[in-house]
């Protein structure tokens, strides 16, 4: 699955196997919103791996942790971030959603340089106006 997945371009960063423009894709281009922190996660994974900088930016909460300035050098390491990664998928591993917070745990699956460079992260989601923006998220040791 992994090899068909590299060798397969169109298919969608975040390991759905679906292609990208029926994925993550429509996200991106403002065409639609995710309806749960879940699959805003896929689509932050994806904008990541395809260097979508103003979507992760859009969907970060501006009151939250993550939220990071100054902008240019924000832009500079998500740009620097997805560059030199090699995206494998990401894996849900628990989700827990209120009516308007959520708090999700998952896998980004990644690869540097030919090592396996996966992280577990928790994550912590706001739902303003129907909209789930990633507000804060620390690493799982
Ligand atoms: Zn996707």
């Amino acid at each position: 699955m992994a090899r068909r997945r590299r060798n397969n371009p169109a298919l969608c960063p975040c390991g759905s196997d679906l292609s990208y423009g029926k994925c993550c894709a429509p996200f991106h281009r403002g065409e639609a919103t995710p309806e749960s922190p879940q699959a805003l996660v896929r689509a932050r994974y994806s904008a990541y791996a395809k260097q979508e900088v103003d979507y992760i930016i859009d969907t970060t909460d501006p009151d939250g942790d993550a939220w990071q300035q100054p902008q240019n050098q924000w832009r500079i390491d998500i740009r620097r971030f997805g560059r030199k990664a090699i995206f494998v998928g990401v894996d849900i591993v628990a989700a827990e959603v209120r009516e308007n917070s959520a708090t999700v745990t998952f896998v980004a699956k990644l690869r540097r340089r030919g090592n396996d460079a996966s992280f577990t992260e928790v994550s912590q989601f706001t739902c303003r106006d129907g909209h789930w923006l990633y507000a804060a998220g620390r690493p799982q040791s």
